[in-house]
């Protein structure tokens, strides 16, 4: 070994490692996405990572937004072209259409948890592998279908401790109605098309309906006088919006009408939504989603209607208003440490054994008795158990609380069961 190590181990950019105690608040925002989803019946679903490109490159010019400039895209080993997944619904339709889930009960309810990659710009709270929560309904077409999806996402956030949502809602038609509405915009916009910024100039010819959420004041301006989607509805795609709306009341939910709301991705059908929350400032989305009816078929199954949304986690955590609530371990925490000359084996035994009757142990064995208790007392455990060959002989355990210094012995022999009853501990369940 020449000592002379020139290789510094860097996470790729736009790549971060979750570090403790930070993973703890993400499995408990998890923890309360399965709690809150089971209840409506959704069932998890987990896709690879890695998918065809032409998955996420579908239809006419591959007109989703995240298409082209944003998306991992490689060759295989063999030249095929594979693309990490951007987002979920796609490869959720995918594997709806492949395994024929299309002959299970209808509607399925899906939701799924995982990392997604897309080859953005690293900026604050924007990734390159970041982390969605989303879930889908596959198989109906009903508006209280919508519903349930909105209501139940709007259960996870209150679950989450957020209060002040604010939940926003739109249609865009079924394709009729959108195409119609297509045509119109373009024909208003075209002429406009010079006062346009790069990016909506684009998409005038991919994905038109994007521009009306635009960002820039100028052509929010430009907007004011464009023809109005919901004036492009057919009867049916209006009574579907508005069932939704009725069934969105019966569930208590209060939500906003928003005309310019039509979401990025051009998969969606009628109903789009998006919840904001005051926490992250106006404009400010903190989850959004659609029906998107024809997407199944795209990707070469049965027509089917789903609808959906995703979350974006890394954001979700950043703006959680109860981390600290989330967090609490209900389980106290012991350190075992030795006393003196007791057996390192006696220690490693005792240890496991409490393991084993269910309390959460580690044996801080190394190094003094004072540094011993001084990393568990860091660690955030909450007793000391000391461990010495007094303690040996007579049968017993001295336990030390950090918080306040209160000592005291229990027996030995069953200590987890006395070590319970000693400090008013509740047993496992
Ligand atoms: P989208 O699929 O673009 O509708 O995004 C859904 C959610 O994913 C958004 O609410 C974002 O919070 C989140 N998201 C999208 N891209 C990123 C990214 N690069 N980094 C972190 N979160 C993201």
């Amino acid at each position: 070994m020449s000592g002379e190590a020139s290789y510094r181990a860097r996470s790729v950019k736009g790549m971060r490692d979750l570090l403790p105690p930070e993973t703890a608040v993400w499995n408990a925002v998890e923890a309360t996405a399965r709690e809150v989803f089971g209840r409506y019946g959704f069932e998890e679903i987990r896709t690879p990572v890695v998918e065809e490109t032409e998955l996420f490159v579908r239809g006419v010019g591959g007109a989703t937004d995240i298409v082209g400039k944003e998306m991992y895209t490689f060759a295989d080993k063999k030249g095929k072209s594979l693309t990490l997944r951007p987002e979920n619904t796609a490869p959720v339709a995918r594997a709806y259409a492949q395994h024929q889930l299309a002959s299970r009960p209808q509607p399925l309810r899906l939701y799924y948890i995982g990392p997604q990659f897309r080859y953005e710009r690293p900026q604050k709270g924007r990734y390159r592998q970041f982390y969605q929560i989303g879930a889908e309904i596959l198989g109906d077409e009903g508006p209280w279908t919508d519903a349930e999806v909105v209501v139940m996402l709007v259960r996870f956030l209150e679950a989450l401790g957020f209060e002040d949502l604010d939940v926003l809602i739109n249609t865009v038609g079924d394709r009729e109605s959108r195409e119609r509405y297509r045509e119109r915009l373009v024909g208003f916009l075209s002429p406009l098309a010079d006062e346009l910024g790069e990016d909506s100039r684009r998409r005038l010819d991919t994905n038109p309906l994007r521009i009306l959420d635009t960002k820039s004041p100028r052509e929010i301006e430009l907007l004011a006088d464009a023809p109005r989607l919901r004036d492009s509805l057919n009867d049916a795609s209006r009574a579907h919006f508005d069932e939704f709306c009725s069934a969105l009341g019966a569930c208590d939910v209060s939500f906003r009408l928003d005309d310019r709301l039509v979401r990025g991705l051009d998969y969606y059908t009628r109903t789009v939504f998006e919840i904001q929350s005051g926490r992250l400032g106006a404009q400010s989305a903190l989850v959004g989603g659609g029906r998107y009816d024809g997407l199944v078929e795209e990707v070469g199954g049965p027509p089917t209607p789903g609808i959906g949304f995703a979350i974006g986690l890394d954001r979700l955590v950043e703006c959680l208003p109860e981390r600290s609530e989330l967090t609490v371990t209900t389980r106290p925490s012991f350190a075992v440490v030795r006393l003196g000359e007791v057996s390192m084996l006696d220690a490693i035994g005792l240890s496991e054994e409490l393991r084993l009757d269910g309390l959460e142990v580690i044996a801080e064995l190394s190094g003094s008795l004072r540094s011993a208790l001084r990393r568990a007392d860091r660690r955030g455990s909450a007793y000391a158990i000391l461990f010495g060959d007094d303690e040996l002989a007579a049968g017993k355990l001295t336990v030390k609380r950090f918080e306040d210094g209160y000592q005291i012995e229990v027996r030995r022999e069953g200590a987890a069961q006395a070590l319970r009853d000693a400090l008013g501990l509740e047993n496992p369940s």
